[in-house]
């Protein structure tokens, strides 16, 4: 990945089934407008480079990362730790060590080295209706790259999908609109003061922009990020339902609540709290689409 201009991308996983049609190449991006609760990619969050520390990598009796440090944020392992805080994410311990125990989270890449990138899976893509996601954070924050970056993709016959939570001026994606095919946009909680408990941010500019995007013929599938306690109970559904009714927006998808975003904290260094939900079993699904349903919404798992 080169210096030069270009987006923060701290992810590229091949091999997607769940984010858009076919086998999906997905993009993630670093740099988010919320600051939800249950952030499952808390790595996403902020828009810049990252240090991550894995101890379990972490080679006994290994001294290659020490005294490299120049900002003083590297301490031994089993003496002390890394000052978060203080590093700079120069990445000189991130080339000292043998075992990837530290590692640079966020790197820069242009348009043409990502398609390249991407470009490698076109096979699965062509064989499965599958193309390319684009995911975070929040891609549309870095729109000026994919003012750049989405023609080549649709010049190159990508199919193209953006997941979204909505969260900024509607002007950022409104010269994109031409390059997408599928935007996925997620709709957390329906009320304006319990969204913007739990993410940092009321929800009027994101219904705003779900409301231009149809107004727009856009194809939308929206979602809902499934979060136990938080958006699960009868007000939210039936608020939920009556907003996507009045939207015209005839179904809805739940992702499922996946705990793990939790182990990622201490490799970050984040002062972010674990809620310590568990993953809810098939039959909390099974009744949370039947809620949806009697609301007159199809929810589907
Ligand atoms: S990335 Fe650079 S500043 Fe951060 S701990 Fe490593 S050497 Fe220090
Ligand atoms: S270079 Fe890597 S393996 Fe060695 S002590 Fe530092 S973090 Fe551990």
């Amino acid at each position: 990945m080169s210096g030069a201009p270009g987006a923060t991308i701290f992810d590229v996983q091949r091999f997607s089934i769940h984010d858009g049609p076919g086998i999906r190449t997905v993009v993630f991006f670093k740099g988010c407008g919320l600051a939800c609760e249950w952030c499952q990619n808390p790595e996403a969050m902020s828009s810049g480079p990252e240090l991550a520390y894995y101890p379990d990598r972490c080679i006994e009796g290994c001294t290659r990362c020490l005294g490299v440090c120049e900002d003083d944020a590297l301490a031994p392992r089993r003496e002390g730790r890394i000052d978060f805080a203080r590093c700079t994410h120069c990445g000189a311990c991130v080339e000292r060590c043998p075992s990837s125990a530290l590692r640079l989270v966020g790197q820069r890449w242009s348009a043409g080295e990502l398609l390249v990138e991407v470009c490698k899976d076109r096979p699965f893509f062509d064989s499965s209706g599958g193309g390319l996601t684009l995911s975070g954070g929040e891609p549309a924050l870095q729109s000026a790259f994919l003012g750049e970056f989405l023609p080549m993709a649709k010049n190159a016959g990508l199919h193209v999908a953006v997941e979204t939570a909505g969260a900024y001026a509607f002007e950022l994606i409104e010269p994109l609109l031409r390059w997408v095919d599928l935007w996925l946009f997620d709709l957390k909680v329906a009320d304006a003061a319990l969204h913007a408990r739990y993410t940092g941010r009321k929800n009027d500019e994101i219904l705003g922009n779900l409301g231009r995007l149809l107004e727009l013929e856009q194809t939308v599938e929206v979602r809902m990020p499934v979060v136990p306690g938080r958006n699960t109970d009868a007000e939210n559904v039936a608020r939920t339902a009556e907003l996507l009714g009045r939207l015209g927006v005839p179904s809805l998808q739940l992702l499922p609540y996946n705990h793990l975003w939790e182990a990622k904290l201490p490799r970050l260094g984040s002062e972010r709290v674990a809620l310590g939900l568990r993953p809810p079993s098939e039959e909390f699904y099974e009744q949370l689409s039947a809620d949806f349903a009697r609301h007159g919404l199809q929810a589907r798992v």
